[in-house]
């Protein structure tokens, strides 16, 4: 017997389903129990917010599954809340599935009526329906979706309960809806709706972006004051024109009558319909005892306590740094030996020359090094994702919004910081990532050009093996102090870019503070792969290219042949002495190490080291010192093993640094007040590739390049000031 094989060819999706709601809704959670392990992750195009899509099949259908970015509006606050509205626009999805939570339902059905108001068909999922029975509220779903006239499905994204409900719902009504439905159209009050009738009138005489947005939706829009809209409407010229007089004249008036600008009329009839829907017995609450909210109230009182809260949140914290450091002290050490055993393989079995100098020096050595670190990272970002899911991290940006206020940043700012290494060991890659939660542009502008100043995990090396070498009995309390100053450093600048080159007003911090909830091990462990992944993908390419291109710096050109002669030459005479053996070996070895040092001064590295020296003496750093801050700026982890090469001991890994400190402690160019101008240097200056790469995506190259040069000046200057008044005064 034989068994054929059938090849089939996979269709295209026959149906794509949009999932949106606010943010805590559950729709991670939702999204990971529908796809499972299938999906893919990206960005949108030519936007860095994160993209996850995934195909599920259902009895032979295909469907493609996207999670939207979570929005509490599709208003063009935040870039999230621009890339959800314009995918929706741009993209057409058959039907959007609005995940709302339904312990919270008036907040969450303000997402819900504005998909209405666009005409996006939709399918209801009533999510966290346990909490819900938790706390006595029962929910009349069937008269809900009569009245949104729409499906509603309930579900526990958790426990996957409801899910294939959820789905089968929304693909019959895609097929049934697909094009035939009506935006909803609410009352906004007698004065408003003449002037939106008068608008909508005057945008479908000129058809001025109908092909797009419904009429009347464009028409609020401009009322609104959507900066995204009305910047589209100026390319129309004349419509946009006409429709901004109307606009600015509803708003003097409202401003004039009402003391209220338009805005905040529409947000009020929004919430008005909700609040007049759900008071037709939509909700009947069973028990008087809400327990969630009680057990937050609770926990609340305590951890955001005006001088608790604050006092814990700093507990809290250096735990998790002492966490993570003392738990992933033991994986670094098995990775550490993994390399060396990788290594010294490829030791034995390429042959000694510049291949074998290549693999072991540039290309395990180097992404070594950077590997080494995972398990730090992991454990972090394990303990960061905990922290978030649990709801207390929203907690923390609320209490020191009070704080970065004052530097013209906002609590979200927060997040970016503690991310990019705030407490430690971050990384400021993501952490740039992370602004994209801001709001204010301006805010966000600031945030991200200062994140970089927190000293992230890959500069933690530096500072460890210059606070070993010159600041011994003060380890602890050195670090502590470099994270404040980087702190503190990162505000004063802040606060210096927010009063002079972006300028503007701070915008208020609204957001709820969500209930606290237990997070899901799931939830957890695909929050922290995700972002463990972005760090090894960066080891992996950019490191590795970087390690390359160092070590052939510091390779190539090679010394002249007679130069080699003559150490070989001195290598005999030393082996022929008659002293012991070992000794014998001391000096081998310190002719090795002379040789090492002429021929990397000879390199294409130490001849920019050497030519930099002139500048860079002002703080104290002699040219091996330079070649490993210009190797840093590709990447800060290159820093130590580029160290290590330059003072001629091979391969030098962080972990290994004792030796290395030792050294660097007992060479008369180093001092402590060297040491202290190289550690503030290397805080501040120029951020590393990577992370301008990504200050660029989130902003522009102007700034990004502005950053690099502004942090370097600013880094120098400061480690000249030390090393001057320190040497000059103190010694
Ligand atoms: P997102 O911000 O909308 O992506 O929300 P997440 O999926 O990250 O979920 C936020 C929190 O709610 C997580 O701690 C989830 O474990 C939790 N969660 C999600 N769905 C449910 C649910 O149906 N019931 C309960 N009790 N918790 C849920
Ligand atoms: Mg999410």
């Amino acid at each position: 017997m034989s068994t054929a094989v059938k090849w089939k060819l996979e269709e295209p999706p026959s149906t794509t389903i949009a999932l949106a709601g606010n943010p805590n809704s559950g729709k991670t959670t939702l999204f990971n129990a529908l796809t499972g392990a299938r999906q893919h992750v990206g960005n949108y195009p030519g936007i860095t917010v994160e993209r996850k899509e995934g195909i599920i099949n259902l009895k032979g259908t295909r469907v493609k599954l996207i999670d939207l970015p979570g929005t509490y509006s599709l208003s063009a606050y935040s870039q999230e809340e621009l890339v959800a509205r314009n995918f929706l626009v741009n993209e057409k999805p058959d039907i959007v599935v609005d995940i709302v939570d339904a312990t919270m339902l008036e907040r969450h059905l303000y997402l819900a009526i504005q998909f209405f108001e666009l005409g996006i068909p939709m399918v209801l999922a009533l999510n966290m329906m346990d909490d819900a029975k938790r706390q006595g509220l029962i929910i009349n779903t069937e008269k809900l979706s009569q009245l949104l006239n729409c499906p509603v499905v309930e579900t526990v994204a958790r426990s996957g309960q409801g899910k294939r409900e959820l789905i089968e719902t929304a693909i019959q009504h895609a097929k049934q809806d697909r094009n035939n439905q009506t935006p909803l159209e609410i009352s906004y009050g007698a004065e408003l709706d003449l002037v939106l009738d008068t608008m909508t009138e005057i945008i479908q005489q000129h058809q001025f972006m109908t092909d797009r947005y419904p009429a009347r939706w464009i028409a609020l829009k401009y009322l609104e004051d959507d900066a995204e809209i009305i910047r589209y409407g100026k390319l129309n010229g004349k419509v946009s024109e006409k429709l901004e007089a109307i606009v600015k004249n509803t708003k003097d008036h409202c401003l004039r009558t009402l003391k209220v600008s338009p805005e905040a009329i529409i947000a009020d009839y929004r919430y008005g319909l909700i609040n007049s829907i759900l008071k037709q017995n939509i909700i009947i609450q069973e028990k008087s005892r809400q327990e969630r909210i009680d057990v937050t109230t609770k926990l609340d009182a305590v951890l955001v306590n005006r001088f608790v809260g604050p006092i814990l949140m700093i507990a809290i914290l250096y735990g998790m740094f002492q966490i993570t450091f003392s738990v992933g002290e033991i994986p670094m050490g098995w990775l550490e030996n993994l390399f060396s055993w990788i290594a010294a393989t490829a030791t034995r079995l390429i042959p000694e020359g510049l291949l074998q100098s290549l693999v072991v020096s540039g290309i395990i050595d180097g992404v070594g090094g950077v590997m080494g670190f995972v398990p730090l990272i992991t454990i972090m970002f394990l303990m960061i994702s905990f922290l978030e899911d649990s709801g207390y991290m929203a907690r923390v940006a609320y209490m020191l919004d009070r704080v970065l206020r004052i530097f013209g940043l906002h609590g979200y700012s927060a997040m970016p910081f503690i991310i990019s290494g705030g407490i430690a060991g971050g990384c400021a890659v993501p952490g740039v990532m992370a602004t994209r939660t801001l709001r204010s542009p301006k805010e966000k502008l600031a945030t991200l050009l200062t994140a970089p100043f927190m000293p992230c995990g890959a500069k933690l090396p530096v500072f460890m093996l210059l606070v070993a070498a010159f600041f011994t009995e003060y380890k602890a309390q050195m670090m502590f102090s470099i994270t404040l100053f980087a702190w503190i450093m990162a505000l004063l600048v802040a606060k210096l870019v927010r009063s002079t080159v972006i300028k503007g007003k701070s915008t208020p911090f609204i957001m709820e503070l969500p209930p606290y909830r237990l997070p899901t091990l799931q939830g957890i462990f695909i929050h922290t792969w995700e972002r463990t992944w972005q760090y090894i993908k960066k080891a992996g390419t950019v490191i590795l290219a970087v390690s390359i291109l160092l070590w052939a710096a510091m390779t190539f050109p090679g010394l002249p042949e007679q130069q080699q002669n003559q150490f070989e030459k001195e290598r005999q005479i030393a082996l022929n002495t008659t002293t012991a053996a070992t000794e014998r070996q001391q000096m081998v070895n310190e002719i090795n190490n002379r040789e090492g040092q002429t021929a990397l001064r000879h390199s294409i590295a130490g001849r920019i080291g050497t030519s930099l020296e002139p500048v860079s003496g002002l703080a104290g750093f002699d040219w091996r010192t330079n070649i490993a801050l210009v190797g840093g700026f590709a990447a800060k982890e290159v820093i130590v093993s580029t160290f290590g090469t330059a003072y001629s001991l091979g391969d030098v890994d962080p972990e290994a640094a004792d030796t290395l400190s030792a050294r660097i402690a007992s060479d008369p160019s180093w001092n402590k007040f060297t040491a202290l101008a190289m550690i503030v240097f290397v805080l501040l200056y120029a951020p590393c590739v990577v992370t301008v790469i990504a200050m660029a995506k989130e902003s522009s190259w102007s700034w990004a390049i502005f950053a690099t040069v502004f942090n370097t000046v600013l880094g120098f200057g400061m480690a000249v000031a030390i090393y001057q008044i320190g040497t000059n005064l103190f010694m």
